[in-house]
């Protein structure tokens, strides 16, 4: 696991945590030289994800100090390698959750390659070359083309990074499900959470026709998740009797929700054979009640971020749909503040960091 390697000669400006406090400072470090498979980025903006507040705090006990969070990330292409085909100098780009796959399994052979089980992810893996890979909070970023996508030229570059996380995980999902054209034979999709991930949910389900039921502990979001986003119901998850009268209403659930809860009350909402997707990551396990899923021949399945191929889709959808994220652009001093905001899921719905600065807010 070495962390120098000797063709590591680029230095890089970037935000790291050092330790569990989670406290993010300025931090100098090399990334490896443009390789014939990479592409150099300077990026633009990188979102905040739930998934960096576990990390920066080592929830999970995995993190490899010190970290550099970052994996929605959009930006511009100033060096390609001799073997990169798809992308020239110039052109706007995204890098989601991956880094390196084995390029050899089945998955990675079938276009699953977020399932590869020597995947390493874009912050806190080891690259096919020994080293720590860092994330997008960051100047610049090295990266093998076959984990880059193209951004559409109609999306803005702030309200698109979020789209190479929260975006592409509940994507992947309800294509999964072949949601994507609901046609004539729209269903009833419920999200649980209305967060970062929730929101692009809604906005997915919405697009592609279904009738959408947003299911959140927050009675205050009701307003917006009607009227801005669009959805068509709004259930209190603690609101039993409430939660009882959609029993067997809905066909396919997505849960955004990061904190423990219990699933037997979202599962009496599936109709038989429905099913729900958990996409939000608790640190503890969920509790999950037998009876709903017999008596109800229901599904519990999870779903990992997406592909790239898959990504790709979804990014030139949004392109052309026009759905991006909605953002609340931070500065690169604010980045501890915003993410003591983001824990207490203060914030409407991704916070992006400014990384190049060339935003004015
Ligand atoms: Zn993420
Ligand atoms: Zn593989």
């Amino acid at each position: 696991m070495a962390q120098t390697t000797p063709n590591h000669t680029q230095t890089v400006s970037g935000w790291a945590a050092h330790d569990a406090s989670g406290e993010i400072t300025p931090y100098v470090f090399k990334r490896r030289e443009n390789g014939i498979n990479d592409v150099t980025i300077e990026i633009l903006y990188c979102g905040m994800c739930h998934t960096d507040i576990h990390h920066v705090k080592n929830d999970w006990g995995i993190t490899m100090y010190p970290v550099v969070p970052g994996h929605e990330i959009t930006g511009i292409i100033t060096k390609v390698g001799s073997n990169v085909r798809k992308f020239k100098i110039g052109d706007k780009v995204g890098v989601g959750c991956l880094a390196a796959t084995c390029l050899e399994c089945e998955f990675c052979k079938d276009s699953q390659e977020n399932y590869c089980d020597q995947v390493q992810l874009t912050y806190n893996g080891i690259f096919w070359d020994g080293s720590i890979t860092y994330g997008g909070y960051s100047k610049m970023l090295v990266a093998d083309h076959r984990y880059v996508v193209h951004v559409p030229d109609s999306l803005p570059m702030d309200a698109a990074a979020p789209l190479l996380c929260a975006g592409i995980t509940v994507y992947a999902p309800m294509k999964d499900q072949n949601l994507l054209e609901a046609g004539a034979a729209a269903k009833y999709i419920g999200v649980v959470g209305l967060g970062g991930l929730g929101h692009v949910a809604v906005k997915f389900a919405k697009a592609f026709g279904h009738h959408v039921t947003v299911i959140s502990t927050s009675p205050s979001k009701e307003k917006e998740a009607r009227e801005r986003l669009g959805a068509d119901d709004f259930l209190i998850s603690t609101d039993i009797e409430q939660m009882k009268a959609k029993k067997r209403t809905l066909d396919f659930i997505v849960n955004t929700v990061s904190a423990k809860h219990s699933l037997g009350p979202l599962l009496e909402l599936l109709k038989v054979n429905g099913t729900l997707v958990i996409v939000g990551a608790p640190d503890k396990p969920l509790d999950l009640p037998s009876f709903p899923i017999i008596f109800g021949k229901r599904v519990v399945k999870g779903s990992m971020t997406g592909s790239i191929k898959e990504t790709q889709e979804m990014m030139d959808l949004c392109g052309q749909r026009n759905i991006t994220c909605d953002i609340e652009v931070v500065q690169t001093d604010q980045i501890n503040e915003a993410l003591d905001r983001l824990a207490k899921n203060d914030v409407k719905y991704r916070f992006v960091i400014d990384i190049a600065g060339k935003s004015s807010s």
